[in-house]
């Protein structure tokens, strides 16, 4: 009955499909790209000593974590907002620049909360082809309209790991109208080790209308406190202040980011970690000659060639949880997240 009540686009959303996560100990869950090494012991530092102040509400703009990301970007604080994890900061940039019937462009088969953004704010989805599994800038360009609104680019993208260079995305950029952002969601780029990414928080200083956005989920290991950051000019950034909810961002994840930040031992220990991690696989993916591709990210594709679905629960039976990428447009191919190298054995023990 109440199915009459419901806006149409919000009747043509899919559930959200996360990794699953094990309930008994001892269990390996490479599912979710989360820090293998748990949270920043930092962090968790400064969310003990912040818990005494739990009665009061937190600071509505979170001006010391954006003063401190400021500092450590060389940009202004308030060329950055805050949010509660980066996916509520993509729902903040829907709310704040979407017209119903606004073009929205979208890779097909990469992070899923870009195309329930347009759904939810009744813009047009413009979906474009991966090509050989990497996101075709090409491709974004020619479905440029006189439409286009917002450009979703996530680099690493999620869930094929590829990224583009620099070079791409200024040719890509050449093509983007005034009235069009360009969002760049580097919730993966702490992990990259190629040097010719583009520089988005260059090209925002250079006056472009582009919004970066990071996240203190991965690579800081805190994806259960949900902080996440966009990086634009402050002109673009202000409105969105308007839109966000008074208290998004709340007092101990405010607290443990900012701690988060200077965490580093903690973060050295991850970078090298995944760099390592990513060689192993490789080589063992090789010699079992699994196709996959070069990851910028902490997280791996692998081209079974047979069903994922059933791969995961044969895994899962002994213990290990990956992501079986059906529910990304690939039914054949599972996304790893590089593990400890205890864990990256005991999942490559299972092939
Ligand atoms: N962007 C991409 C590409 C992701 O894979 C994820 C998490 N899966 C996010 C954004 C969301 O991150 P957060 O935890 O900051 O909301």
């Amino acid at each position: 009955m109440g199915n009459e009540l419901i806006r149409p686009s919000v009747k043509e959303i899919e559930d959200y499909v996360p990794g699953k996560t094990p309930k008994e100990p001892g269990v390996v869950k490479l599912a979710s790209n989360e820090n293998p090494f748990g949270p920043s012991p930092k962090a968790l530092e400064a969310i003990a000593r912040e818990s005494k102040n739990l009665q009061i509400y937190p600071d509505q703009k979170s001006i010391l974590l954006r003063e401190a990301l400021a500092k450590k970007l060389g940009v202004s604080d308030n060329c950055i907002i805050c949010g509660n994890g980066s996916d509520d900061l993509m729902q903040v940039l829907g709310a704040t620049y979407l017209n119903p019937g606004d073009e929205v462009i979208v890779s097909k088969n990469t992070f899923s909360v870009y195309e329930l953004i347009a759904k939810i704010f009744d813009a047009r989805l413009v979906p474009v082809d991966l090509k050989n599994y990497e996101l075709d800038l090409e491709g974004f360009a020619r479905a440029i309209t006189p439409k286009t609104k917002m450009i979703f680019l996530a680099n690493p993208n999620n869930p094929t790991g590829t990224a583009f260079s620099s070079a791409e995305f200024d040719a890509l950029m050449k093509k983007v109208p005034d009235n069009a952002l360009v969002v760049v969601d580097e919730a993966y780029v702490e992990f990259a080790e190629r040097k010719d990414l583009p520089d988005a928080i260059k090209c925002v200083k250079e006056g472009m209308n582009v919004v970066a956005l990071r996240t203190f989920s991965k690579f800081y290991g805190l994806a259960g406190l949900r902080v996440g950051y966009g990086i634009a000019r402050a002109d673009l950034i202000k409105p969105m202040f308007r839109t966000k909810m008074p208290f998004n961002v709340n007092r101990l994840a405010q607290a443990g980011a900012v701690a988060a930040l200077e965490d580093k031992s903690f973060l050295e220990k991850t970078y090298k970690n995944n760099v390592e991690g990513k060689k192993y696989l490789y080589s063992q993916f090789d010699k079992l000659g699994l196709e996959h591709k070069k990851t910028e990210a902490n997280f791996v594709f692998v081209n079974l060639k047979k069903s994922a679905d059933q791969m995961f629960m044969e895994m899962m039976k002994k213990g290990v949880i990956i992501r079986p990428l059906t529910s990304f447009g690939f039914p054949e191919a599972i996304r790893v997240s590089i593990g400890t190298k205890e864990q990256n054995e005991k999942f490559i023990k299972f092939f």
